[in-house]
């Protein structure tokens, strides 16, 4: 099928939502992205683009910049509550070595670059209310309008109004952890390396952003109280320094840098059964919303776009590239998906022996079998969908 000329929609201007238009627009298709905001701008915290991620960003022709914008990352420290290493997973051992911090907001403008270049128009101020699958799909706006087109692509996040559409309301639970993000300037003159600090119940990540001048924090903890889910939820940094009082090394210094933070709640969805029909099509969080255990939220968006574009120039019709597209993402993604939701208990091991016992097996594992540390990986990262 020649996509030359397919009148896309794709609603939501994030990761990937910029990505598949992209990837689309330098097919030949016209391409228009309908995003909620009033503008694009700065969002969110830090980013990890592993290999499988970084491979996409490679063949839409945006590796340069990434690599200029981001932080190429040498290594992952796990530490104990104390600061002490436990582990050192070299990231040069990769195979494929291209791993990167990225603060999300860089990531977005090239993208929007990206897709601009490409002749892809952005709409901002579109909130999508309703999207109507059919032979001419239908978006509806929440001012009233709407708008036909050949294809809708709802790369519209948590709460996407296709998924709602194509899978009906889904069921969410509340894992009982939230997560706080924050970004401090660099007080610790820490490398280009993520730090993992670990204790009983709840565990903080660090690494460099933006040349090494800021730290991106992620710290997640194990709670009975509610916390809602979503990006933009703020909260008092004495509540982050407090859950971590216990911890040494670093992490004093880190919060007491924190002035703003955000808290998000950490729900598990199911991966959307239906990712495709009647010329509409999920991808990124509205199919697939992950716990950020994995740090592949962003990779996940960027593999699902490739995919996509691919599918859609390289089959007969629509329909038969929207079912090629569900078959090959779904159970990479529910794969992914999987091992996030099961990576939470391995940082947060609260019984002291088995602790103990976790931290050495780390430690020798570390130092006698450095390769098979970092070939577990393998599956996840030396996964190429643009090959
Ligand atoms: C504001 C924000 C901040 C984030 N901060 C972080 C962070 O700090 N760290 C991290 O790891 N991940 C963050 N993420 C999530 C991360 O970007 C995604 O998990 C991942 O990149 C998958 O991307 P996506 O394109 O599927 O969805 P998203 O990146 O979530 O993009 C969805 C887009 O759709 C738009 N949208 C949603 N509903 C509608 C609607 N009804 N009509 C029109 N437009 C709509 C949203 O405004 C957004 O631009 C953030 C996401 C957002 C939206």
């Amino acid at each position: 099928m020649s996509i030359l000329g397919l009148r896309v929609a794709v609603i939501g201007a994030g990761i990937g939502g910029l990505a598949v238009a992209r990837a689309l627009a330098l097919r030949g298709a016209d391409v228009t992205v309908l995003e909620q905001a009033e503008a694009i701008t700065e969002v969110g915290a830090g980013l990890q683009i592993a290999p499988n991620g970084l491979r996409v960003l490679a063949a839409l022709g945006l590796e340069d910049a990434v690599a200029k914008a981001g932080v190429q990352g040498r290594a992952v420290s796990l530490r104990d509550t104390g600061g002490a290493e436990v582990l050192r997973l070299d990231l040069t051992r990769l195979a494929d070595s291209r791993y990167y911090f990225l603060h999300r907001a860089d990531l977005i403008d090239i993208l929007a670059d990206g897709a601009r270049e490409a002749g892809v128009k952005i709409r901002l101020l579109q909130r999508v209310e309703e999207v109507t699958p059919g032979p001419r799909p239908e978006v509806h706006f929440a001012n009233g309008a709407s708008l036909q087109c050949d294809l809708v692509i709802g790369a519209d996040g948590l709460h996407s109004k296709l998924r709602q559409a194509l899978n009906g309301g889904d069921r969410p639970f509340f894992t009982r952890q939230a997560a706080w993000r924050a970004v401090i300037p660099n007080i610790t003159g820490a490398g280009a390396e993520a730090r993992v600090h670990m204790g009983p119940g709840k565990h903080l990540v660090s690494y460099p952003l933006r040349g090494g001048q800021f730290l991106n924090i992620v710290a997640a903890e194990e709670r009975r109280a509610w916390a809602d889910e979503g990006w933009s939820h703020t909260d008092d940094p004495a509540n982050l320094r407090a859950a971590f009082a216990g911890f040494g090394g670093d992490v004093p210094s880190m919060l007491n840098a924190v002035e703003t933070v955000h808290l998000w709640g950490l729900f598990r969805h199911p991966v959307a059964e239906i990712w495709g029909r009647d010329n509409t099509a999920l991808l990124g969080d509205a199919a697939h919303p992950t716990l950020p255990f994995l740090a592949q939220g962003a990779c996940m968006a960027l593999e699902d776009a490739w995919v996509l574009a691919e599918s859609l120039s390289g089959h007969d019709t629509v329909s038969a590239a929207l079912s090629a597209y569900g078959r090959t993402r779904r159970p990479r993604a529910t794969r992914v998906i999987d091992a996030a939701s099961r990576n939470a208990w391995k940082y947060h091991l609260k019984f002291p022996p088995l602790r103990m016992a976790a931290h050495t097996a780390l430690r020798l594992g570390g130092r006698f079998a450095p390769d098979r540390m970092m070939h577990q990986f393998d599956w996840l990262y030396e996964h190429d969908v643009t090959r």
